[in-house]
């Protein structure tokens, strides 16, 4: 596994269960995931002889984050299979490339345009008008590396503060609610999707999941050929998410994103669904058949931000309450601590 974030953490503990060892390769000690791993290497994703090291000792790689680079893939999959293909990370690490991928399968994003100069995005903005938001090409994540620009006023300050010359401007999308679908494809091309997830952000970072969404059929069935489209045309295998915008005076879904990997909205699967997110991934890249995705009943869940895991003793006096605490040593304002997923639940 390359990366050892909570995803990877989450993934191992699928991946022992059903019987395999995990070896977490990321340069940072101390990582969540190689707490409950079988081995970890710590070395960069440019250490050739590292990653060549590796790849020699196991079956299988995957990777729990899209910011890996495409040449420490395209090394290991040199002996070693990697999965999803390095093909999805150059399509979903530039997101003006993300972009045309979606358009070009006809699949409806945010009207938007790429643009290298302040200048150019006065041009732009002309045809997508305001209100837009700008956000750069590369490495954005959880609100970073975006500035929302209301009228031409703010559209200084917010070209400074992305500090880029590889921006994408995009028309804001004035939605009610904001959706995604894990989809997973197996070795053999079978396909199955996970029941669309409602998400609610605080601060840009994830807050509350609320599943299944609370959306007409119509939209869930929508969302959930487009995100199989997806999935089948870049030839991919694992867990696959697409975030989509519904909005109730528009008649499109569209797409925001998609990430190449398990994901933060589909942590409610491991108590509500008969197999979680994570063992469908390691299902998939282990060629293993798919498990289900039909769910217990509704769930909701909660990341534990920054300080909330301090709370973590008076919720674990709530029965109802599945806490799940990532093992990281210090606690950060605006860091994923852990999570609580609750079934079948009244009200939070
Ligand atoms: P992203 O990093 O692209 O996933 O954006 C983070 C969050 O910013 C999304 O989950 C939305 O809540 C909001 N956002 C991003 N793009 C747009 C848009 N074009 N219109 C409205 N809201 C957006």
């Amino acid at each position: 596994m390359l990366g050892g974030g909570q995803l990877g953490r989450m993934m191992s503990m699928a991946a022992a269960r059903l019987g395999y060892k995990t070896h977490i390769y990321c340069p940072e000690k101390n990582n969540p995931a190689e707490q409950v791993s079988y081995r970890a290497t710590h070395a960069d994703y440019d250490d050739i002889p590292a990653l060549e090291k590796f790849a020699g000792e196991v079956d299988v790689v995957t990777y729990e984050f899209e910011n890996i680079p495409v040449s420490t893939v395209e090394a290991i999959t040199k002996t070693t299979p990697v999965y999803p293909n390095s093909k999805v990370l150059e399509v979903s690490q530039d997101r003006l490339t993300e972009k045309n991928f979606l358009n070009d399968l006809g699949i409806v994003t945010a009207p938007y345009e790429g643009v290298s100069s302040l200048a150019q995005a006065v041009d732009v903005l002309n045809d997508i008008s305001y209100p837009a938001v700008l956000k750069t090409r590369r490495f954005g994540y959880d609100g970073k590396g975006q500035a929302i620009v209301k009228n031409g006023d703010d559209l200084i300050a917010a070209w400074q503060k992305l500090s880029s010359d590889k921006v994408i401007v995009e028309g804001f999308i004035d939605f009610d609610i904001e959706i995604s679908v894990l989809a997973i494809r197996g070795q053999d091309g079978e396909i199955k999707c996970f029941a669309p997830v409602e998400n609610q952000h605080k601060n840009h970072i994830l807050d509350l999941s609320i599943a299944p969404a609370r959306i007409d059929d119509e939209i869930r069935d929508e969302a959930i050929k487009q995100a199989t489209k997806i999935i089948k045309e870049i030839d991919y295998v694992g867990v696959l998410t697409v975030e989509f915008f519904v909005s109730k005076n528009d008649p499109m879904l569209r797409v925001n994103e998609i990430a190449p990997r398990v994901h933060n909205s589909g942590h409610w699967t491991i108590e509500a669904c008969l197999s979680s997110q994570f063992e469908q991934h390691i299902r998939a890249i282990c060629g293993l058949p798919l498990g289900d995705v039909s769910f217990k009943g509704e769930a909701r869940m909660t990341n534990l931000i920054g300080e909330d895991i301090l709370k973590m003793p008076t919720l674990l006096n709530d029965p109802a309450a599945n806490v799940h605490h990532y093992g990281k040593y210090e606690v950060r304002a605006g860091r994923k601590m852990g999570h609580v997923t609750w079934l079948y639940p009244d009200k939070i």
